[in-house]
């Protein structure tokens, strides 16, 4: 554990990509791997709207940041990566956006980046 971090937030095991990651819900798996799961969105903000979640509990970045291991960290990135690679996204460019608590509008507790790609983007609104 890293210096200023008290610990791992409690974690959903009801959350919906937990679900999805038991397999109790049913996903359109993009890829997959020992670190990573990665789906299209249910509810797509672009031609190509990919989730990546981490296959660890982490409900987000900082908690996924401060307490994964150096493997899962690095899986994880990797995996983002390869689903960008792996929906066509890499000549024509893609954004990545992972929401971290309520300021942000987090819905699901679990860690996932959003993988956009498919048409111009346009600037970033926050
Ligand atoms: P927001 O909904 O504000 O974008 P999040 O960043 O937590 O908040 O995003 C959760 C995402 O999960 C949403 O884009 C939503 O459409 C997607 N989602 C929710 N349930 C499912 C599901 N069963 N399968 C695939 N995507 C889902």
């Amino acid at each position: 554990m890293k210096p200023g971090v008290s610990g791992k937030p409690p974690y959903d095991d009801q959350n919906v990509f937990a679900r999805i990651l038991r397999g109790e819900i049913p996903c359109r798996k993009v890829y997959e791997d020992e670190f990573a799961l990665a789906f299209h969105d249910i509810n797509p903000q672009a031609p190509q709207h990919v989730l990546v979640i981490p296959k660890g509990k982490y409900v987000s970045f900082a908690d996924f940041s401060s307490t994964a291991s150096d493997a899962e960290i690095t899986g994880f990135v990797r995996a983002v990566g390869e689903v960008a690679r792996q929906i066509g996204a890499e000549e024509t460019g893609y954004r990545l956006l992972a929401n971290m608590g309520p300021d942000s509008h987090q819905e699901v507790p679990h860690l996932h980046v959003h993988v956009f790609a498919g048409r111009p983007l346009g600037p970033m609104l926050v």
